[in-house]
């Protein structure tokens, strides 16, 4: 039997830009937290829903028998009812803005490595920057082709000619050299997606150069390749 619940109070904390699966589907990785459960994987979400950063939702869920990584949990009836399953989730609240930093300041590890030999696929991290740049997309198709959702047609990710990386090290990091890791927040992309000439300003938006803000990684690993961690959401607050 596959494992069900309820979870009553995950705060959304960020969302993948839309990749393809299989048939056509655009599908979004949201990444959150649960007083119960700790850190939490939602896949596949779809292109709408109310899964908006700083949402406290709730949302009836099971595991995934493809999926064992801990922290995964898809939405119960995902397959059958893809188009409606939006509608399952229930906005109970939101998280107050003096309660954010807090909250992932509480759940700080020194490096993304300790992630990996805990074997935990979500964390979050301090970075210290050492460089932000674009990189060519390997499988871009300026064809590719979703189906229409309400209307909305979303970009995913290989109908972008480039996406954004991070170098950067950990305030306790334990690799030799950085991590070089794919930016994959969905804010990013829909910069982009509108702002073809101006791209860098992904950056800026974020206040990623500005010494006067605290600044975190919500990173996490890829179901087929464990130790590849990207950076799902990039969190900062002013000092
Ligand atoms: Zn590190």
């Amino acid at each position: 039997m596959v494992e069900k619940r309820v979870i009553e109070d995950l705060i959304v904390l960020g969302k993948s830009v839309p990749s393809e699966i299989h048939n056509g589907r655009a599908t979004v990785c949201t990444a959150g937290y649960s007083y119960e459960l700790g850190l939490v994987r939602l896949y596949p979400t779809n292109v709408y829903s109310p899964l908006k950063r700083w949402n406290i939702v709730r949302v009836p869920v099971e595991k995934d028998p493809q999926d064992s990584r801990f922290e995964s949990w898809k939405i119960q009836g995902s397959k059958r009812e893809w188009t409606r399953l939006h509608e399952k989730i229930e906005v109970v609240d939101q998280l107050h803005r003096s309660e954010r930093q807090k909250l992932i300041a509480s759940m700080v590890d020194g490096c993304v490595l300790d992630l990996n030999y805990e074997r935990r696929s979500l964390g979050i991290v301090q970075p210290v920057i050492e460089k932000c740049y674009f990189k060519e997309e390997p499988n871009f198709d300026s064809t590719a082709q979703q189906e229409l959702f309400g209307g909305f047609k979303p970009t995913t990710k290989k109908q972008y000619p480039e996406y954004p990386r991070i170098r950067y090290r950990c305030t306790e990091c334990k690799t030799k050299t950085h991590h070089d890791q794919q930016v994959l927040e969905w804010g990013f992309y829909e910069w982009m997606r509108k702002n073809p000439d101006n791209i860098e300003q992904v950056w800026e938006n974020v206040r990623m150069h500005s010494d006067d803000r605290e600044k975190y990684f919500f990173v996490g690993n890829q179901r087929n390749q464990r130790t590849s961690f990207m950076i799902i959401s990039v969190l900062t607050f002013k000092k």
